[in-house]
């Protein structure tokens, strides 16, 4: 039997809701539109990915700094934990957006039909659905996100390890963690399990961990990550994994030489592969990238016009759950007959670790190759009143602007909140503002937020020497 449809979404996450409600409103209901997909309802973000990592990041962080002191003449706390109760409330959580965000809404728009299964490409013009069902469809868009990717080392998936799709299943916490991969997943889950008492060891090939932040950023938030306690391990290369004393080995080669660590669990986070290989992709003429990420142009056409890809499982920089969810809304929109792209170039990415990392637009290195000239300034967060007040001291604020004009092409933020406060650099970045711009705009004192505009006044004076709220 072979369905017909206007639009068919291959995937069910966050690119292929937001296209299928776009869709259904742009054309008012009238257009049909079939949603394939395999997996949980609400793809990775909800289930595995933005949603229970920042609850147990937030819950862990909790508990860890309870035990801390905050202000003089209050003691800490002393919480107990129980990590299977912890974990009860994370997938009550996901369950219930799952059924709140994703399940209620689909169903209330009657244009659009989902199936549940695998879907593969068998022309360019239908798809297959678990080898029996075949949809046609007008367009289609490919939205079937990413998988977490472990390197191909030697003893690895005989020994077995976690990854970001299951460490969700645990049911104790781990004594200790080796995390393969020093990225944004490897350090805020590491963290998180560092907070939750497990003894956890990164290691990361590049010469720092986070390779795509500020080098002022990635090596600030080392140092302080080590202080509380985290063995970051960088310029290695895990070559073997392999059993001894009933524990997990993990054998690595670095600039130091050959090293092993003994460890309860491994978490791999190294990276994320497209969910491509077996979509048939060349039967419906779409390229991909040499690692199977599908090409789009930046109206998300791919190389068959009346084919659109969205999310993850494109060819781009940034895998984000808002890019997603962007992505699809441009491509339908595009579908339909409208004329939209998309703007890499103001969106924001961040890290959930504590302090937070924020960031927009070009860091100095970026601009001064593409422009030949730039100018910076970085501010201490202890430069921040609102920081002392709260007794905050860890993180800084750069500003990148172009030196002929004024205008600020980047923010990188390390500091508490810096995924709200980033925010202000976005607007900056996005309507070209410049420093004079941030200076002049009025803040509330005494704020976190007000480091942009101080590190702004760092352009024009000693902010050392300044007294708070002066313009
Ligand atoms: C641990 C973790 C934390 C994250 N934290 C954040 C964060 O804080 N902020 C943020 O912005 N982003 C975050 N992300 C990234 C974000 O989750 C993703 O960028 C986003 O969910 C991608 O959406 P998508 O629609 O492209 O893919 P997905 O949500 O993965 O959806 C793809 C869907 O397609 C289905 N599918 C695959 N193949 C087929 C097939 N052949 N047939 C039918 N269906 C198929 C899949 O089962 C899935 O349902 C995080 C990711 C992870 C892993």
């Amino acid at each position: 039997m072979v369905k017909q449809y206007d639009i068919v979404i291959i995937g069910r996450g966050a690119a292929a809701f937001s296209a299928a409600i776009k869709a259904s409103e742009l054309s008012e209901g009238k257009v049909s539109i079939a949603m394939v997909g395999n997996g949980p309802l609400g793809g990775t973000c909800v289930n595995v990915g933005c949603v229970p990592s920042k609850y147990l990041i937030e819950s862990a962080s909790k508990y860890y700094y309870s035990f801390k002191k905050t202000f003089p003449g209050i003691q800490s706390n002393k919480p107990s934990l129980d990590f299977n109760e912890l974990m009860k409330g994370l997938h009550g959580l996901v369950q219930t957006l799952r059924k709140e965000k994703y399940e209620k809404v689909i169903n209330a728009y009657s244009n659009v039909d989902t199936f549940e299964g695998t879907a593969n490409f068998v022309s360019a013009k239908e798809i297959e659905v678990n080898k029996s069902l075949r949809i046609r469809g007008r367009s289609f868009l490919v939205a079937v996100g990413s998988s977490p990717s472990a390197p191909p080392i030697e003893g690895l998936s005989d020994v077995g390890y976690l990854d970001s799709n299951n460490v969700w299943d645990l049911k104790y916490i781990p004594k200790s963690i080796v995390v393969l991969g020093g990225g944004a997943i490897g350090l805020e889950l590491g963290q998180a399990f560092l907070h939750l008492g497990s003894e956890v060891s990164v290691v990361e090939a590049a010469p720092n961990i986070l390779p795509p932040a500020e080098p002022d950023i990635s090596e600030m938030l080392r140092a302080h990550l080590e202080e509380e306690g985290m063995s970051i391990i960088t310029k290695a290369r895990v070559v073997r994994v392999f059993r001894k004393n009933g524990k997990k080995s993990v054998e690595m080669v670095g600039s130091a030489g050959k090293k092993v660590l003994e460890t309860e669990e491994i978490l791999v986070a190294t990276g994320r592969k497209p969910n491509t290989s077996t979509l048939n992709l060349d039967k419906a003429n779409v390229n991909t990238d040499s690692k199977g990420f599908i090409i789009t142009d930046e109206r998300m056409r791919t190389s068959n016009p009346s084919i659109y890809a969205a999310g993850d499982c494109i060819s781009k920089k940034l895998m984000l759950e808002t890019l997603a969810a962007k992505e699809g809304t441009v491509a339908v929109s595009n579908i339909l007959g409208r004329d939209e792209s998309i703007d890499y170039s103001s969106a924001p990415w961040a890290v959930f670790t504590t302090p937070q990392v924020a960031s927009v637009g070009y860091k100095e290195e970026e601009f001064m190759k593409l422009n030949g000239s730039c100018s910076c300034r970085v501010l201490s967060l202890q430069d921040v009143p609102k920081a002392g007040i709260i007794g905050e001291s860890i993180g800084l604020t750069k500003i990148v602007i172009n030196p002929s004009n004024r205008k600020v092409v980047g923010v990188h933020i390390l500091s508490p909140y810096a995924t709200e406060i980033i925010m202000e650099g976005v607007y900056a970045v996005k309507l070209g503002l410049t420093y004079e711009d941030i200076i002049g705009t009025t803040h509330v004192f005494p704020t976190l937020a007000e480091s942009l505009k101080i590190a702004s006044q760092a352009f024009l004076r000693d902010v050392s020497m300044m007294s708070c709220c002066v313009e």
